[in-house]
């Protein structure tokens, strides 16, 4: 069977829950071989093999070193060496340059913000805030497909995730732009908003940039915040935690909408949540269209009763 090349995008060596649903949408297509560039990959790899990698290819460190140009080299080399059947990355901004790079090496088509992947190698994309449904297939070459984070459920198969180092001399224009030093977030005490099995949002309806309510609630239920695009444009609430087709796609197994419309641009970020739970004043509002229980009440009265209720437990 064919090798289906995995980017892994991981924090030091801990390994992404999209690398995980990648791994699952790469089984589909033949035998997954993930691509570790950076530190860690002793430590992650075990996950690796969890979800189905055969083989965890790792990268010499300096790969690291440089930004984006290195990974579509690499990916390019392995996937010549090995006809590789497919290429996955994640979706993020700088995954998709690496895929448009790649897929210029390998002289083939590159497929972007891929919500699912079949077997035959066609691609699903939500278009027009997930108004519309398109099917893609690269025609020619190795096809470069990047899928967007929480869109392919992960489960878990194992596998043997036999390591192998890789050795490639990089090219002088994969050295072009060198990092000169990397900040890494503070944690947080709250889960990562696209990683979250929980996620509870504030709207416009909040009213102010107080957004105590929507984060009691969420500490309660041990979920991540997050907010919508009006909340965050009036300064309420950080841009990273916009929900949206401008904001990051979560799909947790509950999502609460407090004081949200339900706007179609919101729910492509949310719709394929498992659950959705939405607290609003309006009857008339869309996102009861959407939701699986509503609450037809003020955000501020209702969800500190929930939150009382569920701190109790
Ligand atoms: P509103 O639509 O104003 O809704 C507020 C809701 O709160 C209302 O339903 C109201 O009944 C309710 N409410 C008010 N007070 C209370 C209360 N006390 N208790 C309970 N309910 C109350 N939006 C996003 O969210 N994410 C995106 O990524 C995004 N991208 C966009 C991209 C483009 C190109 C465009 C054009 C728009 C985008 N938008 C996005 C904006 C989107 O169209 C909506 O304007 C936005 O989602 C509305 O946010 P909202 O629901 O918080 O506000």
């Amino acid at each position: 069977m064919a090798e289906v090349l995995v980017l892994v995008d991981h924090v030091d060596g801990e390994v992404k829950k999209v690398t995980t649903e990648l791994l699952t949408a790469a089984r589909r297509l033949g035998e997954p071989a993930a691509v570790w560039i950076g530190e860690g990959a002793d430590t992650g790899s075990a996950k690796l093999a969890e979800y189905g990698a055969e083989k965890v290819y790792v990268a010499p460190a300096e790969f690291n070193d440089y930004v984006v140009a290195p990974a579509a080299e690499l990916l390019a080399k392995l996937a010549g060496d090995a006809s590789a059947a497919a290429v996955l990355v994640s979706a993020t901004p700088e995954n998709k340059e690496v895929a448009g790079r790649t897929a210029v090496k390998l002289g083939s088509g590159v497929l972007t913000d891929a919500v699912d992947v079949s077997a035959e190698g066609v691609t699903e994309h939500s278009i027009f805030g997930g108004g519309t449904i398109t099917h893609a297939k690269v025609t020619s070459g190795v096809p470069v497909i990047a899928v967007r984070p929480n869109s392919v459920p992960a489960e878990e198969s194992p596998a043997a995730g036999a390591r192998e180092e890789v050795s490639l001399e990089l090219s002088d224009a994969a050295k072009g732009a060198k990092v000169t030093d990397r900040v890494v977030q503070e944690k947080g005490a709250r889960p990562e908003l696209t990683e979250a099995a929980i996620v509870v949002s504030g709207g416009r309806g909040v009213g102010s940039d107080d957004f105590s309510v929507v984060e009691s609630l969420a500490d309660s239920l041990g979920a991540a915040v997050g907010a919508s695009r009006a909340a965050v444009d009036s300064g309420w609430y950080p841009n990273q935690f916009q929900v949206g087709q401008t904001g990051k796609t979560v799909s947790p197994n509950l999502y609460v909408a407090l004081g949200i419309s339900g706007a179609i641009q919101h729910r492509a970020g949310m719709q394929t949540s498992k659950n959705i739970v939405a607290v609003n004043k309006d009857p008339e509002a869309p996102i009861f269209e959407l939701a699986d229980f509503g609450v037809i009440g003020d955000l501020h009265k209702v969800a500190p009763q929930l939150t009382e209720e569920i701190s109790k437990r």
